[in-house]
């Protein structure tokens, strides 16, 4: 779009929708031009739209259509690969405001929620009903459904019970021309035509705007939660207890890792004594019930004393294990308190946990920079977190260094570049890596066959993605 356009795109977008849904202001722009993804570009869009309902959404993405202006669909921002970042010129369309759940369905055990819906307070509104929604990213308390969806977001509790994908029966999305397809099914089963839920899930916004979801639950009763915490002295050793667990053919319901660098930033930011001089903590959680729940927990607790883990113990009382667990939800904006955060999101096979922990501790020393670990080790998820402090930009080039390497390790291990927070912006040379011709030439397919004039997130999700203009 030329600049001359733009007044024209905004007058048809505020004539469309209703009054105090349109942001122009400069602040506004830049509040909502970028993720949580600090190191990934980003451009003001020409406006927001803070959509109420799905006819502010189809209204949106109508007149986007007739100017020719990319749309860049939003939840709450907390990706962390540039996925939500604006491009210039684009409406950024938010979902932030679609907060209702408009059906807790007890006995089929399915929700119908709004895209805006925050993942914790679905989580709250179903334990009321006795139900669960078990994907629970670290950002459960601030991240959408609508962006979970869209990400395919994993959790914590994912090693054992599956990520966002799993529980997606259904939705309503409204496509680039701005027709509404609504998808899936509410019934256990079904397999009627492509698998175009499945299509839309982790698309990044590239393929439709989600504005509600129909997700599948779970009983909530019937678990009992018991924690089995261990200090490592290495960051190998600890990933050679994670492989020992899943060798055992044990599927925890979470198992988490943290080094000493992240327990260090949530220790002085929340005031909190923590044990000093292990290199790295694991926590593992086993939910079955009663006896087989015990014995699940002394099996992990001698796999983990087996590894070289230390100060093993069962049973933790309930608020230091919730304490330890919140200091891993914590650890993320704890280390950002420290300076720009690159993140890293590999997936290596989880024999491969060893190795690839062994690998980032030398890419560390080798690229000069500071790299601190948490992961949800079960999956072999790994988030090496490549800190710069804040003006140094030689610091930064080396850790955009430390971010390459780190990729083209795990794919030597047999690894995928993104495990869960999606390819956006920056794992795009990571996927051209990793995706062959063919299926970088049906993903072009798809995408010119559903948007195609490529305005819906431009540049996103998988390279040679069209860019507007
Ligand atoms: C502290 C912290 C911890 C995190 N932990 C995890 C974790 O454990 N697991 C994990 O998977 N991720 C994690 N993340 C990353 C992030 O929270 C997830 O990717 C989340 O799913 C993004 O949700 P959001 O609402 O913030 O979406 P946004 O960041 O706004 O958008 C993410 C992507 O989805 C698209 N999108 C958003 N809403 C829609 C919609 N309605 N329709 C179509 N497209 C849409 C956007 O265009 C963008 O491509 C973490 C982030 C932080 C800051």
């Amino acid at each position: 779009m030329t600049r001359t356009e733009l007044p024209a795109l905004v007058a048809a977008l505020q004539t469309a929708l209703p009054d105090g849904t349109v942001l122009t202001d400069g602040p506004d722009l830049d509040r909502y031009a970028h993720d949580d993804a600090e190191w990934a570009d980003w451009a003001p869009p020409a406006a927001v739209v803070l959509a109420t309902g799905l006819d502010d959404v189809v209204a949106t993405v109508r007149a986007a259509a007739e100017h020719g202006a990319p749309v860049v669909p939003r939840g709450a921002g907390t990706g962390l690969s540039g996925g939500a970042n604006a491009v210039a010129g684009a409406v950024v369309l938010s979902l932030e405001r679609m907060t209702r759940i408009r059906e807790v369905n007890v006995d089929e055990r399915y929700a119908v929620v709004e895209a805006g819906v925050l993942n914790d307070d679905l989580r709250r509104h179903v334990a009321a009903h006795g139900l669960w929604y078990p994907p629970d990213p670290a950002s459960q308390a601030i991240s959408t459904i609508g962006g979970n969806v869209a990400t395919n977001a994993g959790g914590l509790c994912c090693v054992k019970y599956g990520v966002t994908r799993d529980y997606v029966l259904g939705m309503t999305v409204v496509l680039a021309d701005g027709s509404v397809a609504r998808l899936g099914r509410t019934t256990a089963k079904g397999v009627t035509g492509y698998d175009l839920t499945g299509l839309m899930v982790g698309s990044e916004g590239t393929l439709g705007v989600v504005v509600d979801v129909t997700l599948k639950l779970r009983p909530l009763a019937g678990r009992e939660d018991r924690a089995v915490v261990g200090w490592f002295g290495s960051l190998p050793d600890a990933g050679n207890a994670v492989a020992a667990v899943s060798a055992a053919g044990i599927v925890p319901a979470a198992l988490e890792l943290i080094d000493s660098t992240c327990l260090r930033a949530v220790a002085d930011w929340q005031g909190w004594t923590l044990p000093e001089g292990a290199a790295a903590l694991l926590l593992a959680k086993v939910d079955e019930p009663g006896a087989a729940g015990e014995a699940l927990a002394d099996r992990v607790a001698a796999l983990f004393e087996g590894a070289g883990g230390t100060h093993v113990e069962r049973a933790f009382t309930p608020d230091e294990t919730d304490r330890l667990f919140l200091a891993r939800r914590l650890a993320y904006p704890a280390l950002e308190r420290l300076g720009p955060v690159l993140t890293e999101d590999v997936c290596v096979p989880r024999g491969a946990v060893p190795a690839m922990l062994g690998r980032i501790e030398s890419i560390a020393r080798e690229a000069d920079v500071v790299i601190a670990n948490i992961a949800h080790a079960g999956d072999g998820n790994l988030h090496p977190l490549i800190i710069a402090p804040e003006g140094d930009d030689a610091a930064k080039a080396r850790a955009k260094v430390a971010f390459d390497r780190i990729v083209d390790e795990c794919r030597a291990l047999g690894g995928t570049v993104t495990g869960e927070h999606g390819v956006g912006l920056l794992k795009l040379p990571g996927a051209a890596a990793e995706l062959s011709p063919v299926v970088l030439a049906m993903h072009r397919a798809v995408k010119d066959a559903l948007d195609p004039h490529g305005l819906l997130n431009p540049g996103k999700a998988f390279p040679g993605a069209p860019l507007p203009g």
